[in-house]
Order: structure tokens, then sequence, then C-alpha cells
């Protein structure tokens, strides 16, 4: 029985990282008819940030990744917080220590302090000098002033079995003797995590493979306590494009940032479903249900993956392609809101909504680049194209534009086919290249050098807003070329 947890800590904002091992999780309990676990470590209670936690709920669900058990929430499944189980984590503690193999600690945070950095000083590695260990305090998990320590092995090495990179060992000497429960009462992470994963009955872990060092503490406990460990599958680091970890340096990690961009989550789910983990061909474009089918865990590489940016623009293009334009028109709406460009007060025409996204469907990369790109669907352009007006804006410009209004005033059917015919016979006429004539005029309606096909911007834009477009360039270029 395949059973698999997200287990994050709410103390920043999910990136795509902490997403993609909850992804990673999602499709293997998916794949195998399993279920997933959603378990917040809530436990350090000095770095926990609730718009954290808002912000994992939010960002799972814009991806779909739906958990399948937790307490009932208004009937719903909220998930567990290890913040509710206090009790659970105080008993299983207490059995340690009864059992020897932990014990409690008054030591002062002063006196740790100090032992730091004598250690430092001597050049050791900075660990607690196992003070309390022999001095066998009798006390109790929720005393202010004691924490519980596990008595590490002096010697002798551990050694598990990750699923991807095979067996791993580390020397018991380099392990600490980790606090367990600390003296606010909450457990370490390293703690609740084992008791959890058990209880829980997981039976795979999969986290990113900076955990690998304290797998091997993990496993320790577990013997303590007699408990077979889950299966253990580190995954790989993703990195920016100059191979170093990846940050925010590199651009938006945040997930959240993602969504405020203009991605859409049918393509973040492809995009991280492909990093770290491949299919056996070179697929790509992998839909939700594809990549249920084809996800396992031999597919995930030990190397890490680099997060190319440029790939999941082009992506997220695919995406926005792959919609019908009804759907476009429906995922732009809220930008187009934020934008304060369809609003309550100012609602946009459906029809005219319509229009633009069969003309930019085949332009966007995200939803978000309307902003720059489309804008002029929406408002006059106050300013033009820097490049556009050296290049297109010319003195002879001015008398092609004042018999050009007069035909688009005249021309009964205002359409693409025509505006296209009239133009070019007007350009055969003047015996100049086409692109002369046409382009000032679309830096004129638009202020932009490029964009969808002329003639459809005209139809899109109508015969009102070209013309006084275009007379509003023609007093710019008479105040600025003459
Ligand atoms: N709470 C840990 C984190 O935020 C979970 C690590 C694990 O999966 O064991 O990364």
């Amino acid at each position: 029985m395949i059973r698999v947890r997200f287990a994050p800590s709410p103390t920043g904002f999910p990136h795509v990282g902490n997403i993609r091992t909850a992804l990673f999780d999602w499709l293997f309990a998916r794949h195998y008819g399993g279920t997933f676990v959603l378990r917040i470590e809530d436990t350090d209670r000095g770095r926990y940030q609730p718009e954290a936690l808002d912000a994992i709920m939010n960002g799972l669900r814009w991806l779909g990744l739906d958990w399948d058990e937790g307490p009932d929430v208004g009937g719903d499944y909220g998930p567990y917080f290890q913040s509710e189980r206090l009790e659970i984590y105080h008993k299983y503690a207490r059995q340690l220590v009864e059992n020897g193999f932990a014990y409690y600690c008054d030591c002062s945070p002063e006196r740790l302090q100090k032992v730091r950095e004598e250690r430092i000083a001597q050049n050791l590695d900075p660990m607690y000098d196992r003070h309390c260990r022999e001095r066998n305090l009798k006390s109790d998990p929720t005393d202010s002033n004691t924490v519980i320590r596990f008595k590490m092995p002096l010697s002798g090495q551990t050694c598990f079995d990750d699923e991807l990179r095979g067996e791993i060992c580390f020397d018991n000497s380099t392990f600490d003797d980790i606090v367990l429960i600390k003296s606010d009462g909450f457990p370490t992470y390293h703690f609740a995590v084992i008791i959890d994963d058990y209880l829980m009955k997981i039976s795979h872990i999969m986290r990113a493979e900076e955990w690998i060092p304290s797998a091997g503490k993990h496993i320790l406990i577990y013997k303590a306590f007699g408990w077979e460990p889950p299966k253990l599958v580190h995954l790989p680091m993703i990195l920016g494009h100059d191979r170093s970890k990846l940050s925010k340096r590199h651009g938006a990690t945040a997930i959240a940032e993602f969504e405020k961009q203009g991605f859409l989550p049918e393509a973040m789910f492809n995009f991280l479903a492909l990093l770290g983990w491949s299919p056996k061909d070179d697929s790509e474009i992998l839909s939700k249900d594809e990549l249920i089918r084809r996800f396992d865990l031999q597919g995930i590489n030990t190397k890490a993956s680099v997060f190319d940016f440029e790939k999941l623009l082009w992506m997220n293009g695919e995406y926005i392609r792959m919609m019908s334009s009804d759907e476009l028109t429906e995922k732009l709406k809220p930008f187009y809101s934020r934008y304060g460009w369809c609003t309550e007060n100012k609602p946009c025409d459906e029809q005219y909504l319509q229009k633009i996204s069969n003309a930019m469907q085949i332009r966007l990369k995200t939803l978000g680049e309307m902003e720059d790109m489309g804008f002029y669907f929406f408002s006059e352009p106050t300013e033009y194209d820097a490049k556009g007006i050296k290049k297109y804006f010319k003195p002879q410009v001015i008398d092609w534009f004042v018999e050009i209004i007069e035909k688009f005033e005249a021309v009964s059917n205002w359409d693409e086919e025509s505006l296209e015919e009239l133009l070019r016979d007007y350009v055969e006429k003047l015996q100049v290249g086409f692109g002369k004539v046409v382009n000032p005029i679309r830096l004129a309606v638009s202020g932009l050098t490029r964009g969808p096909s002329m003639f459809e911007l005209l139809e899109i834009l109508g015969r009102d807003k070209v013309i006084s477009r275009m007379k509003r360039a023609l007093d710019w270029m008479r105040e600025n070329l003459i």
C-alpha cells in the first residue's frame, strides 16, 4: 500500500522545490492508487508564519494536488498539524527515556553556548558535550527547563538504502545527541517526523536531497523504537541557469509568483514533473493523466536539474495555444481586472474580448504578458516605441496618413479583408514598400512595432479608435518631425 506525505514547515513561502516534492509525492500516490497525506510541520514556533501556511495550501490547490485524508474540517479534510499532536510525541519520547535511549537535560542556553564556543576554539564540531547523558535526571517533557535528548551511539556506522542512490553511510561519532523535545514542549523536526511517518504508516518518504544527513540520525531513532523505517527517496537538487542552487537571484521561485505572472497551472504541473523526472522517451508535453500513468521512481534522476525558465515560458505558450479561445478569455479576465482594464464599473464587451483572445493566442507565453503586449486594446497609447519612431515615423508618412484617414472614413465594410485591399491598392499607387506605410499605422494605433496581424488589429480596434489614434500620431509627427 503506497502512502506518501508532503510535510512542509510553514516558515517561509513555498518555492518550486517544495512544490516539486509535493507533486512527485502526489503523482506517485495517484499512479499506484495510494494515499497522499498533507502534514504541516509547525513545531518551530519561533519561525511559524500564518501567511506561509496559506501560501502552501493555495499553491497545492492551484496545481490540483489534493490530499486524501486528515481531520474533518466541515466535511473536508484538513491537513494534519503537528502542533495538535504534542501528547503523542511526549508519550513516545518518555518511552525512549524509560528504555534508556534518551535522557532529560537541563543545560541552560548559556552553558550550551559556552560549550559551543569552547569546541569551536579547539577546532571541534560544535556539538553538545553530553553533560547530562549519564546524570539520569528525572523530569517531564512539559517542564519548561528541560529538553529530551537522544543518546546517539558513540561509535560504529549507520547506513540506509536510498531508493535512488543505493547505500549511504554515516559515522555515528558525527551525530550530536539531538534534542527530541524542546524546552517549550514542542518536538523537534527530527523527532516529530519519525513519530508521524511511523504512525501515519508512510511507505515512502520523498524529500529534497539536503535531508540525507538527517536520515542517518532518523534511522537510529527508528532502531531505538524497533520500527522499520519507510523507504527513502531523496530528490535531486534544483539549480538555477548558472548551476548554483536555485534562489531568488534567479528570478521567481515562489510558486505564487508564477500564478501572478500568468503561468497556467497545467503548464506548471507539466514543467515541475519534468524537473528531476523523465519519461523514457523525449515527450515534453504531458497531461496530468499521462503523467499519473507514466510516473515511477525509476524515472527520477539523481543528477541536479536546472530550472530552465525559457523552457517554462515555451511550455506555457504551448498550453495557452491548447486552450479554446473562450477558455483563454476567461483566464485573461482576472488579469484585465487587475490592470483596471475591465472592471465592474467599466465592463468590457464579451465579443471584443473574444476577438482579442483570437488575435493574441498564438503570441502569448504568459497571461501576464498582456499587460505590455495588449494594453492598446483597452487604452489609447500615450507614447510610441522609441525604435519604432526612428524607423517608421518619417515626414512623408504625414501625407500618407492624411489620405489613409480619408479612405478609412469612407470604407463601407470595416473588416480585415476590405482594409487589406484598401491599403494594398493605396501602397501600389505610392510605389513604396508595403511596410513603410503599414508599420507606421501599427505604431500609431498600438504604440508598438509588433503584434497581431495588422488588418486583424485594425478590425478589432474598430474605425473610431483607429482614426482617432492615427490623428493623434499625425499631431505628434507634425510637432516632432517638421
Ligand atoms: N518539514 C520538512 C521540510 O519542510 C520536511 C522534511 C521531510 O520531508 O522530512 O522540508
